[in-house]
C-alpha cells in the first residue's frame, strides 16, 4: 500500500501515537518501502526529544517529509535546528530508496509527480496502479 496503515505497521505506529499533534492520527503517508527510514527517525528523534510532536510524516517532492516540533509547546531555535538537521538526513536518504518496495532508488522527476522508486517499480507503475514487487520485509 502507499501508506502504513494498522494493516501493514501497527506496531509503529503505536509507538507514534502519542507522539502525534492531531487526535486523529491514523497512518503515515507514504509507501511500506519507507517504513525502516520512518522508525529510525522516530528513534532518533525521541532519543533527544522524548516529547517531540509531529504534524504529518508523508511523501512530499519525492522524499519523507517528517514534520515535527522538538516539544508540546515552546522550543528554543537551538532545538528547532536539531530536529530540522535530523528530518532533513531522513529526507536525504529517502532520495536513494525506493517508496514502494525499499530497494535501493531514485527521485523520479519525469512522470506525473516527483517519486523515488527502483527501477523495476517504476516499470510497473506504468501500467498498474500499485508495483509488482513486494515490499522488503
Ligand atoms: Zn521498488
Amino acid at each position: 500500500m502507499w501508506v502504513l496503515d494498522p494493516g501493514n505497521s501497527s506496531e509503529l505506529l503505536d509507538r507514534l501515537r502519542p507522539h502525534a499533534l492531531s487526535p486523529d492520527f491514523e497512518v503515515v503517508w507514504c509507501g511500506e518501502g519507507w517504513r525502516a527510514l520512518v522508525s529510525e527517525c522516530h528513534h532518533e528523534l525521541a532519543a533527544s526529544f522524548p516529547d517531540y510532536r509531529f504534524y504529518a510524516i508523508k511523501q512530499k517532492w519525492g522524499a519523507l517529509a517528517y514534520q515535527v516540533r522538538p516539544r508540546t509547546v515552546g522550543a528554543s531555535a537551538e532545538e528547532l535546528a536539531m530536529v530540522h538537521a535530523i528530518t532533513e538526513r531522513y529526507a536525504q536518504r529517502s532520495r536513494r530508496i525506493c517508496e514502494w518496495c525499499g530497494r535501493p532508488g531514485s527521485l523520479l522527476s519525469d512522470g506525473p509527480e516527483r517519486m523515488t522508486l527502483c527501477s523495476l517499480c517504476s516499470e510497473g507503475l506504468k501500467s498498474t496502479k500499485y508495483p509488482h514487487q513486494r515490499p522488503v520485509p
